[in-house]
């Protein structure tokens, strides 16, 4: 014997067909694929179940396996619930949304598969087949997009592939036509997995690891219920110059000796553009100076940040006869030691 079918449902060889039937409805619930995504070893268990009730449930091949120990066609040769379905079927490994339900063919027989699978999307009670008491809402759904740091200070519209649940349109939800019958289509789960490209708007000013929530965009749910949303999660890409701290940018600016000590006009790059700034004379490396509004525009408040610079003195690394000269008579006009007055050790 290699399984113990009665050991996976958990019942007693002198379990009636209520008793089974009620066991592996629990049991299948429990392990269904799509209560856990992502998980081979519920995967694994939901079959066994699957293969178990489907000889505990059949008279016939009860007695079969009661006596021999074993059904022809069962077990070891293969009893696989997906096998039809595979090839076909969309099990989504990449992103959150692993759930296997469209085109899972193969479950002949389990007439009332779809009733199991409303209790499980829906909501209701065992053995309710109508009407469905207060639907589910259906599941929020999160993903993730990169963006540019550009695109995020501006605002940008990105297109991100959405695999959702939506509710079957050949069954309405009911996951049973024309009475009682599985519906073909979502194989009575009422739901299939729809695959769309979502155009969404990130607004202007967005942070990193912020989100962005779209409305209904998430799984649709039981029939009268209203859909998940979708969130968005931003992820932006750094930049080599301008560094984001709030609604701040942060950039640095080298100078030259006689802007620092005589002063100056630069042009200080900012993401609005070049701006004019003035640099007092006796400017100190590692100054920072602030442009006003001149950062990125708050989601909050709308207004904008500051651009922050620190000026760099950049020394010429050529030392001339004349320019060696010059700094000796600068050197002159202005004893006195910048280091007074400072510890030298602890
Ligand atoms: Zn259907």
């Amino acid at each position: 014997m290699s399984r113990d079918y009665y050991e996976i449902l958990g019942v007693s060889k002198g379990a009636s067909e209520a008793e089974i039937k009620k066991a592996y409805r629990k049991l299948a619930r429990k392990y269904h694929p799509d209560v856990n995504p992502g998980n081979p070893e519920a995967e694994q268990k939901f079959k066994e179940i699957q293969e178990a009730y489907a000889v505990l449930s059949d008279a016939k091949k009860r007695k079969e396996y009661d006596t021999f120990g074993r059904v022809d066609g069962m077990g070891d040769q293969g009893f696989d619930p997906f096998s039809q379905a595979r090839g076909s079927t969309r099990w989504h490994e990449a992103g959150p949304f692993r759930v296997g339900v469209e085109g899972m063919g193969g479950f002949g027989g389990f007439e009332d598969l779809g009733d199991l699978f409303s209790q499980i999307f829906g909501g209701g009670k065992p053995g309710r087949r109508q009407p469905r008491p207060t639907p589910r809402r259906g599941k929020d759904q999160e993903l993730s997009v990169e963006i540019d740091f550009r695109e995020a200070v501006r605002g940008t519209t990105v297109l991100v592939p959405v695999q959702r649940q939506v509710r079957c349109t050949t069954c309405g939800g009911s996951g049973n036509v024309k009475g009682s019958r599985v519906c073909p289509a979502c194989h009575g789960a009422g739901v299939v997995i729809s695959s769309e490209r979502l155009r969404v708007k990130i607004p202007e000013g967005v942070r990193d690891g912020s989100k962005v929530r779209v409305a209904g965009k998430g799984s649709e749910g039981g029939a009268g219920a209203a859909s998940g949303d979708l969130y968005v999660r931003i992820k932006v890409r750094s930049h080599p110059f301008f560094k984001r701290e709030g609604d701040n940018i942060r950039t640095t600016v080298p100078i030259t000796f006689d802007e620092a000590y005589l002063g100056g006009q630069i042009e200080v790059g900012t993401i609005h553009g070049p701006v004019r700034a003035t640099i007092p004379p006796g400017t100190q490396s590692g100054q920072t100076f602030r442009l006003r509004g001149k950062g990125v525009r708050s989601l909050k408040t709308r207004a904008y940040g500051d651009h922050l610079y620190t000026v760099q003195v950049a020394v010429p690394k050529v030392v001339s006869p004349a320019g060696e000269e010059a700094a000796r008579r600068v050197a002159e006009l202005y004893r006195g030691n910048p280091r007074d007055g400072l510890p030298l050790g602890l």
